[in-house]
Parts: C-alpha cells; sequence; structure tokens
C-alpha cells in the first residue's frame, strides 16, 4: 500500500465501460481551495449565511456578499490540478458519462469537462443567479459595484435578489441535478469515489445505489470515509499520486 492498491485501482478501471466518478472536497484542496471542514479554514470566519436568513435580511445578504468575496480571495488562482485532468480524460475518452460532485469551484469544467457533464449538486461559486427569476449574472460585474457601494445586488431584469449559484444551508437541492445522479449511480460499472469522507446527505447514499445495482465501488481518500467497509477498494493517499498515470 499504497502501490498494490493503485494497481489494483487501474485494473478496475481498465475493466469498467462506465465510470462514474464522485468528487469532494479533497480533490480540490490539492489546488489550494480551503476544505470547509479542516481546523483552522478560513471558512471558519466567513461561515456561509443560512438561506433563510439571505432571503428575509438586507443586511444578511450584504454579509453573505462580503464573506463570499473573502473567499474568492482565498482561491481565486486555484487551477485544477492531476486529480481534475485524470478524471477530464476519462469523460473525454468516453469511458465516463460524467461526474458528480459536492464542489462549487468549478475546477472540473476548468479542467475541460464539457459543462454538461458536470453535476454539482451544491451548485457554482463562480456565477451567481437571480433567485426571483434565475437569470444568470457574472461575479466580475456584482463585485466592483458591491465594494463600491455596499448594496447587496439585485437582479437588472426583474429586481429580484441574487445569489451566489451555491446551494446554501436550508436551501433545498436543485432536483434536477439529484435525479440525474441517482441515474448516474445506477447506471454505473464503476463508482468512484475521489475525495469526499461521504459524511454529508446525499453524498452517502449515492455510492450505496451503486454498490446495490451491482457497480464496483472504489474510495480514493486520504482519510477513513463512512462506507470504506462496503468498498470493492480503498486507497488512502494522496489523489494525484493515485490517479496520476490517468492524467498522461
Ligand atoms: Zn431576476
Amino acid at each position: 500500500m499504497p502501490d498494490d492498491a493503485i494497481e489494483a485501482l487501474h485494473d478496475l478501471l481498465d475493466r469498467a465501460g462506465s465510470i462514474v466518478a464522485f468528487t469532494g472536497a479533497g480533490i480540490s484542496t490539492e489546488s489550494g481551495v480551503p476544505d470547509f471542514r479542516t481546523p483552522g479554514s478560513p471558512w471558519m470566519v466567513n461561515k456561509p449565511i443560512p438561506f433563510e436568513a439571505f432571503v428575509r435580511s438586507r443586511e444578511a445578504r450584504i454579509e453573505a456578499w462580503r464573506r463570499k468575496f473573502a473567499m474568492d480571495d482565498h482561491y481565486a488562482d486555484a487551477v485544477p490540478n492531476i486529480g481534475h485532468r485524470a478524471l477530464a480524460r476519462l469523460v473525454g475518452e468516453g469511458r465516463s458519462p460524467a461526474i458528480i460532485t459536492q464542489n462549487i469551484d468549478g475546477l472540473h469544467q476548468a479542467s475541460g469537462v464539457p459543462d454538461d457533464r458536470v453535476i454539482e449538486l451544491h451548485g457554482n461559486g463562480t456565477y451567481a443567479t437571480c433567485l426571483t427569476c434565475g437569470w444568470r449574472h457574472e461575479l466580475a460585474a456584482i463585485r466592483p459595484v458591491f465594494e463600491a457601494t455596499g448594496e447587496p445586488p439585485d437582479c437588472l431584469i426583474c429586481a429580484g435578489p441574487v445569489k451566489s449559484a451555491t446551494v446554501s444551508f436550508g436551501q433545498a437541492m436543485p432536483q434536477d441535478k439529484m435525479s440525474r445522479a441517482q441515474q448516474l449511480a445506477l447506471e454505473a460499472e464503476l463508482f468512484l469515489v475521489v475525495g469526499s469522507s461521504l459524511v454529508v446527505y446525499p453524498a452517502a447514499t449515492l455510492p450505496i445505489i451503486a454498490k446495490k445495482q451491482g457497480a464496483r465501488l472504489v474510495i480514493v481518500n486520504r482519510e477513513p470515509t463512512e462506507l470504506d467497509a462496503i468498498a470493492d477498494l480503498v486507497v488512502r493517499a494522496e489523489i494525484r499520486a493515485v490517479l496520476g498515470r490517468l492524467a498522461g
């Protein structure tokens, strides 16, 4: 370990007709994106504002945007790493239909995976949307106005509140994305967990769905996870070391 485990992983990858990757914070920490649960993480002083408060209070919206841009400064320069590139290659070669992710950093798309092949269960922090009409708003346009006026952004189309396109605490999980993720889990021959400790719902349920319908389950994570006991293979190592060979 982990060399034997890495060999076993590549053997499973070579034999699988359809690989579905499920990624969490661990793949992006290797690009310098802070993990929400790491002690001392900048998330601790910039905790996301719960959805209910954001909708109810203008003051909460101002604070939410202040924290959002403070966090952006921690990983504005983050670029995809070998792990992202390895998974992008699986998609590019037609070996994987899509990537399911808990991450909001857009690094799978930045590594070359088409937008419609990244299922973002927690949304995307690289742009914003109007909560009323759904119109997309760009952060590059919002930030200078927010910093100059201190006013939270309103929609140019309908004047509704504009929020980072992430799924906040208390905000409903996007049903269409959940349905698609479940379908992908049902159809996978190999379900590959990368960098998730599998504790946040629905992270824990998707590998179980895949496993129940007969998929091989592989977990690549530095720490033990909730589902190691049912996995066909667990590789406990740096993601870049495990997936490096795939990235080519
Ligand atoms: Zn609107």
